[in-house]
């Protein structure tokens, strides 16, 4: 599986394959780089990226490390350059990829393309990152079908359920693939046994058909093909098998609305359906034999994810008819904690004698002055032995990262110097709230193999 970007992707970006194009913290955008021969819809250059911090020709960023900067480029429309017309009339570049078209293409230049492929014609200021992709990036840029699962939730899971590399993981449903990436990359064990094979896999399922169809599609062009096996299936009445075989699996993740409905398709034995327990006679379908999609010789670790806990208590009530041990439950509440200097002059909450709203530096500076003489001042009967020395200050301040500066802190500490130390909550950390359950449900074991264990290794008296 040396093809795929996200499990290998080699020193340098390549052709006619996946990167990320880091346009600034929050704007990654996935772009399948083209190989450029010529003149291609309309640019000299060939595809072109256009985005609100430049036009970057695909002719220009394969072939480099991953990680470069790229700088924009002035794109040479050549001989075929017409202003496109926006829908709502506005002149735009034109955009070969689906890229909204920000920056309008040059197009007073009629002329024939003088560049060859590589060397646009001239850059302008704005420059962007080319990345490798790797999942936790992927869940930031990928075309959303569903809500999915961000990477906060998903480490978590992933180590919950002891994905790892040669582990045969289920999941269900696809949605938008972001776990089904995460997945893979945990459990690929990088080089294939001797019969060719990769044993770390992720069997996947959609009963959603447009998504499934979607879904099929970027594993493809993922190169993932062969470790992520997508079947297009309703669980809740199909069940796990593929072809009628047992993926063999020990790790699962349930990312459906009604879990508990898949759960009985996970059991060791046939479980003891309602209809059995009430004394309902048994179908043809009751006696075939039973086929489990778990591996006998391992135990299966499961996560449902379910944001209502209404949803919780049925899966919780399942999973202890069906036998599931060590049950918990949690929920992942990310918080990224922003701490900084908060510089003195522009917010000066601490002096509240002074009016400390200041328009500009010169204001601030004016501030600034004001309050230290008004400090020195207040400070003068006091110096002498318990005056504090300047790392006493910073110590004071730093002992108290977050409570609310008070007039009186500001009296006997600088702040002004090294600024206070703020700690605030980060708003828009990704994560999608919902409540994890996590089960084991222990490998097989049946009277003979517990005989030949107490063979092998005696109990003493
Ligand atoms: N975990 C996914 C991700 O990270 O992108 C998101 C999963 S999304 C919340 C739930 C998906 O389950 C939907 O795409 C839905 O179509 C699918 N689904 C719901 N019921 C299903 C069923 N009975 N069988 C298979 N898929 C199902």
């Amino acid at each position: 599986q040396r093809g795929s970007p996200f499990l290998d992707p080699g020193p340098v970006t390549k052709a006619n394959s996946l990167a990320l194009l880091h346009l600034s913290r929050d704007n990654l955008e996935p772009v399948y780089l083209a190989q450029t021969a010529g003149e291609h819809d309309g640019y000299a250059e060939g595809v072109v990226v256009n985005t609100r911090y430049g036009s970057y020709p695909h002719s220009s960023m394969i072939g480099i490390p991953w990680g470069t900067q790229i700088r924009a480029s002035k794109v040479d429309t050549g001989s075929r350059g017409r202003k496109r017309k926006r829908p709502n009339g506005d002149d735009a570049g034109p955009s070969s990829d689906g890229t909204p078209a920000d920056t309008p293409a040059e197009t007073e230049t009629p002329e024939p393309p003088q560049n060859p492929a590589k060397q646009p014609v001239a850059t302008t200021s704005g420059f962007i990152h080319i990345l490798p992709p790797t999942p936790e990036l992927w869940t930031l840029s990928l075309p959303h079908r569903t809500q999915v699962v961000y990477t906060p939730d998903y480490s978590y899971i992933l180590h919950r359920i002891r994905a790892r590399p040669g582990t045969v993981l289920i999941e269900a449903g696809a949605g938008s693939g972001s776990f089904s990436h995460a997945s893979v990359r945990a459990v690929y064990n990088g080089y294939p046994d001797r019969d060719g094979k990769h044993k770390g896999k992720v069997f996947s399922y959609e009963f959603h058909e447009d998504r499934y169809r979607k879904m099929k599609k970027e594993i493809q062009d993922h190169g993932l093909e062969g470790l992520v096996q997508l079947t297009h299936r309703d669980v809740y009445n199909g069940g796990f098998l593929v072809d009628g075989e047992s993926p063999k699996a020990s790790s699962i993740f349930l990312d459906l609305p009604s879990p508990w409905e898949a759960l009985p398709h996970l059991s060791r034995q046939r479980p003891q359906s309602d209809k059995a327990e009430n004394g309902s006679e048994t179908t043809e379908e009751d006696e075939k034999p039973w086929v489990s999609p778990l591996d006998p010789k391992k135990n299966a670790y499961l996560c449902t994810f379910s944001p209502c806990i209404e949803q919780v208590t049925r899966t919780v009530s399942a999973l202890r008819r069906l036998g599931w041990v060590d049950i918990d439950m949690l929920e992942i509440a990310h918080r990224k904690l922003h701490t900084v200097r908060d510089r003195v002059g522009l917010n000066l909450p601490y002096d509240r004698s002074v009016n400390v709203s200041a328009k500009d530096v010169d204001e601030a500076l004016g501030r600034l002055t004001e309050i230290e003489d008004r400090l020195r001042e207040n400070s003068r009967p006091r110096a002498g032995a318990d005056a504090m020395d300047d790392d006493d200050d910073i110590e004071a301040d730093d002992n108290n990262i977050t409570a609310p500066a008070s007039t009186a802190e500001a009296s006997s500490a600088r702040p002004w110097k090294d600024g206070r130390l703020v700690t605030r909550g980060e708003p828009e950390i990704k994560s999608h709230t919902s409540y994890l359950v996590f089960a084991i449900l222990p490998r097989e074991w049946t009277g003979e193999q517990e005989a030949a264990a107490l063979a092998k290794y005696p109990v003493g008296e």
